[in-house]
């Protein structure tokens, strides 16, 4: 059996137990999720997590470096940076389209009274965000996980690493053995995912109240529809029209990627899997995947953005606030800004939706109508946002493909 199918199998089997001791027996539920279900995917969840650090650190100083020509790497991040923000507006579009046809605030008889958040309602300062990029302290981003940092710091020493050449062969050197060290790594890591997913899915599944669900089925569902619209249509025509390529072999062969992040919620745990998947069943050259997609999992969300603006509009209807078209515009701007700072860890989009709501003036406390479901449609959103990155990197490797024939003609 392959390991797609294997997984798969996983997930299914741990959906199906998860939903059966929580209808028959939430004691048994206990017993299984602290002694099976949790420490089976929290292991698998550590493993994987182990390595996204070094991988960010090794493959994007490697990418950088591998790319061999500064303009090039302009070229690349222009590219990708234009990608990510034009697919998350057309995301968010997409998302409030849909929320302001089929109105799922309306009509509900949803009690706002008593509904509470109590987190964050400020997003920190776009400058100071951009300033904070910088690192002034290496070690410190590294060790908080601080992917930005790391990414940024990467480059530099990648871009050094190009333009000293043969004198800092050795580092260049290192840089590669410790990639195979972690290439094997990942793939020694990949094979418990199985048993890892089956944890995951079985400790998400089984501890849901699906008494949430039912009330909130409107906004469940068209948070759904909105994103397989984003991923067939934006992500399935531009591997089709831009990268030209065939977008259901595409999905096909990234699906294990996709299983991962929909078990985990979280795209930088996904990473190392991803890239890998990138790099062996789509043919995504090294140099552009670890460039392209952890930038991608720390700054382009898709998928958040499309759970934020149906979020926006629905709690806006329940609140019986009429947004005018300028509104709708600021709601679309934040929303990319948000999910661009959406850290890549499991709830995040949540909070980052305070940022949105407060924007055009909504209570921030809409956000506890829709936490209950939450976990669910992050698990769908994150397979989504990483879908994003591929088909980024995807398009770039074939673009920058016809530059080097245009070049070599
Ligand atoms: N869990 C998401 C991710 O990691 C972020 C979010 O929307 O909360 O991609």
């Amino acid at each position: 059996m392959s390991l797609t199918k294997k997984i798969l199998l996983g997930l299914g089997l741990g959906a199906v137990v998860g939903l059966i001791l929580n209808v028959t027996s939430p004691a048994a539920f206990e017993f299984a999720n602290t002694y099976i279900f949790v420490p089976l995917g929290q292991i698998f969840l550590n493993l994987i997590k182990m390595l996204v650090v070094p991988i960010v650190l090794v493959s994007i100083t490697l990418g950088v470096t591998g790319l061999g020509d500064p303009k090039k790497l302009g070229r690349i991040g222009a590219k990708t940076i234009t990608y990510f923000l034009a697919t998350t507006t057309f995301a968010i579009t997409i998302a409030i389209a849909l929320a302001s046809i089929f109105k799922p605030g309306v009509g509900g008889g949803f009690n706002t009274e008593g509904v509470t958040y109590d987190g964050a309602t400020e997003a920190p300062p776009v400058m100071e965000t951009l300033i904070n990029i910088i690192p002034t302290n290496p070690f410190t981003s590294m060790n908080d996980g601080n992917m930005l940092q790391i990414i940024a710091f990467a480059i530099f020493i990648g871009f050094a690493l190009t333009v000293l050449g043969e004198k800092t062969k050795g580092i260049v050197n290192l840089f590669e053995q410790a990639n195979e060290i972690l290439m094997y790594l990942v793939n020694l890591v990949m094979k418990t995912a199985p048993y890892g997913t089956f944890g995951l899915i079985a400790t998400a599944i089984g501890g849901q109240g699906y008494a949430a669900i039912k009330a909130m089925l409107a906004y469940f569902l068209i948070v759904l529809a909105a994103l397989l619209i984003h991923a067939v249509v934006t992500y399935g025509g531009t591997i089709a029209l831009i990268a030209k390529r065939n977008p259901i072999e595409f999905f096909k062969g990234f699906a294990p990627a996709m299983t991962v992040a929909f078990s985990t919620s979280s795209s930088n745990a996904t990473l190392p899997i991803s890239m890998e998947t990138a790099q062996k069943n789509l043919k995504v050259p090294e140099s552009i995947s670890s460039f392209v997609q952890p930038l991608g999992a720390t700054i382009n969300m898709d998928g958040t953005a499309i759970m934020q603006g149906v979020a926006t509009i629905f709690i806006a209807q329940v609140y019986g606030v009429d947004l005018t078209f300028t509104q709708i515009l600021v709601v679309i701007l934040t929303a990319v800004l948000a999910s661009v700072g959406t850290a890549g860890v499991p709830g995040v989009g949540l909070i980052m939706l305070a940022m949105v709501l407060t924007a055009v003036g909504l209570p921030a406390e809409g956000i506890g109508l829709i936490i209950g479901i939450d976990r669910l449609l992050d698990m769908t959103r994150t397979a989504v946002n990483i879908t994003g990155d591929a088909a980024c990197a995807v398009y770039v490797a074939e673009s920058e493909k016809k530059h080097l024939d245009k070049t070599t003609a």
